[in-house]
């Protein structure tokens, strides 16, 4: 499942980078592109819009109910019965590219010397070269992603 969102909710894309789906956000594309986009890779375009320029099927779209970022997220992955466990910090926020394992030797100087000595693996971005690993930051999400499924 693609998703391709909405120039206003970049939280949500983020998110759902965060859980693993490939997701488009690009702020600087305009509508029409976004919804060709979608057509053409049978994605799905997320979006606050109520009225739409014509051509987008309704199986190419979602427009989401909630105003608040919780209530989005926890919308998207209900209606879609998205998996939070299997790809969970899969892909870089930043790139929407997956993330593969980077050798330990080859991390070392490039993170801070705690989390170089307290973890074992750690994932690097193709894209960006963005590494990246546990510690407290993913505990943090985790616990603002239960929060969210809770609410
Ligand atoms: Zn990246």
């Amino acid at each position: 499942m693609k998703f391709v969102v909405d120039n206003m909710l970049g939280k949500l894309a983020r998110w759902l980078r965060i859980l693993g789906y490939d997701t488009v956000f690009d702020p600087s594309l305009p509508l029409r592109t976004l919804i060709a986009m979608s057509t053409q890779w049978n994605a799905i375009f997320l979006t606050r819009r109520k009225s739409f320029a014509a051509g987008i099927s309704p199986n190419n779209m979602y427009a989401i109910k909630g105003e608040r970022f919780n209530d989005q997220l926890r919308e998207v992955i209900d209606h879609f019965r998205l998996d939070v466990r299997a790809k969970l910090f899969s892909r870089c926020t930043k790139c929407n590219v997956e993330v593969r394992a980077a050798e330990k030797s080859r991390v070392k100087g490039k993170v801070p010397e705690k989390s170089f000595e307290g973890f074992d693996e750690f994932f690097e971005c193709p894209s960006c070269g963005a590494l990246y690993w546990g510690g407290s930051h993913r505990v943090n999400t985790l616990k603002k992603l239960k929060q969210i499924l809770n609410t």
